[in-house]
């Protein structure tokens, strides 16, 4: 399987450090608002990673965290006027929903940034003795001077740039123009509110890119185990984010780690492109975004959202448009309804097409994404799949036949994790299609057409066939 590794701007085979299990971590939210689709996008891609790892047969353990304290959360919980952690908390309950309808699948923890502070004292502090760092008027600051590799994971080379005005940022967020010595620690200020927590270097509160350093090597390595340990940070697998987060954030996230432990904060650095719309970055602060709630109002399903975000090619941007959406819905009705009609098989012969369609399937699925996660070309063949084996007749199926077929559309599920789960109907819509059974059995044929209405208002199609009435879940 080959991944592209941003830092060596190459795809390179992957090999975790230890055989069989993956360690990754991934950035997280920063919950000040919903999340919108772009984000979405990345954390579909990073799911879609995850369940492709898993489908390889690694073990994978993997870290999400919440940036629950930096400069938007507390600029947004004082104009909201509630405490940063019940603001933040809102949005992380919000963040899990719409992570649940996409079917993006739980990972192992979910640290919260405001959880981790002594870990992240103690690694500014180990930096400030070891001169890496220093204390300035208002907080605490690496020196990108003393780390000789700074700017080798965003490319970027420090002697074209000029200087941040001051040498110094105190902002979260910045541009590559004014690179410079960045904030690990922000010496409180009355702007901060009741923000701040005590720290030998002086009360305040941690700059965003030092949480992920400390949640990182806490949570995937051993280097916080029972105290402080430098020597026992482990270099992780993966490290994920959005395009946007290789510079800064990740390259100062290098910087912190490295400028530490001495040793390669992560093996591989995988970055999702960017969600557009009319060809410009969907982001909160031009306002050009869609919730996944915005989207879901208009009547679209959840599923067809994740199809369309993972269609594409991950390291390709992505213009967003309803007709995208639309062409979504029926490629994943068509995958929905491909396995549902596997039910009505019957036939009463076995066809040795059918176990080497599925083969060839199953290796084209494979080669595609063990390439960088090509998506289009691993979609492109089960739609060649699907249309071999609807040629072969999927009535006319054997059960055997029919079972191999679905056993192989799960598979790739795993993957994918575009088929809507078999959920019991409740009772009133069991009633419905119940009653609408009986209509057509005594002819009462208008009020078979009533119900059909009636049960459509629920999301169920109804057709008659030949062998009785079947239901299918709609996705329009
Ligand atoms: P944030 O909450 O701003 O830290 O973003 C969460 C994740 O979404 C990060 O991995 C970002 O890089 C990613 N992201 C932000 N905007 C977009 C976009 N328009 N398309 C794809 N990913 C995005
Ligand atoms: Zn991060």
């Amino acid at each position: 399987m080959k991944l592209f590794n941003s830092l060596s701007l190459k795809k390179e085979e992957f090999a975790p450090l230890n055989e069989g299990r993956v360690r990754m971590y991934t950035c997280g939210p920063t919950p000040y608002n919903f999340v919108h689709i772009g984000n979405l996008r990345t954390f579909v891609f990073e799911d879609v990673l995850r369940r492709y790892l898993k489908y390889k047969g690694f073990k994978v353990t993997q870290v999400k965290n919440f940036t629950d304290v930096d400069d938007k959360t507390i600029r947004d919980s004082q104009k909201a006027k509630i405490s940063l952690k019940e603001f933040t908390q809102k949005y992380i309950d919000e963040f899990f929903k719409d992570c649940d309808s996409l079917n993006i699948e739980k990972v192992e923890v979910y640290p919260k940034a405001t959880e981790h502070i002594p870990e992240m004292v103690a690694l500014i502090d180990y930096l400030l003795k070891k001169g890496v760092a220093y204390k300035s008027q208002d907080g605490v600051y690496f020196s990108i001077d003393k780390f000789k590799d700074y700017g080798r994971l965003a490319h970027i080379d420090l002697a074209g740039l000029k200087a941040g005005a001051s040498g110094r940022i105190l902002k979260d967020e910045y541009e590559k123009e004014n690179v410079a010595d960045f904030a690990l620690w922000k010496f409180w200020d009355k702007a901060d509110g009741d923000v701040k927590w005590p720290a030998q270097f002086g009360e305040g509160r941690p700059g965003w890119h030092v949480e992920c350093s400390a949640m990182s090597a806490k949570h995937l390595t051993k280097m916080f185990e029972r105290g402080f340990h430098p020597d026992k940070f482990e270099t992780i697998d993966i490290h994920t984010g959005g395009i946007d987060l290789l510079f800064p954030h990740h390259q100062d996230e290098v910087a912190q780690t490295e400028g530490c432990v001495e040793k390669p904060f992560s093996k591989y650095w995988l970055h999702a492109e960017h969600l557009l719309v009319d060809n410009k970055k969907m982001s909160k602060s031009l306002g050009n975004f869609y919730t996944l709630r915005d989207i879901l109002a208009k009547g679209y399903a959840p599923l067809a959202v994740r199809y369309l975000l993972l269609s594409s090619h991950y390291r390709q941007k992505m213009n967003f448009t309803f007709e995208s959406l639309d062409a979504a819905t029926v490629a994943v009705q068509r995958f929905n309804d491909f396995v549902l009609k596997l039910k009505e098989a019957h036939g009463s012969e076995e066809k040795k097409e059918v176990a080497s369609a599925i083969e060839r399937a199953k290796a084209a699925f494979e080669s595609s994404l063990d390439d960088d996660l090509e998506m289009s070309s691993a979609l492109a063949s089960l739609f060649e799949f699907m249309n071999e084996i609807n040629k072969l007749g999927i009535h006319q199926l054997s059960k055997k036949d029919a079972k191999l077929v679905d056993k192989f559309m799960k598979e790739i599920d795993s993957v994918l994790g575009i088929l809507s789960v078999e959920e019991e109907l409740s009772a009133d819509v069991a009633k419905l299609i119940a009653e609408r059974e009986n209509a057509r059995k005594i002819k009462n044929f208008a009020r078979a057409d009533e119900l059909r209405d009636e049960l459509k208002k629920h999301g169920i199609a109804v057709e008659d066939t030949a062998h009785g009435q079947r239901w299918k879940r709609i996705f329009s």
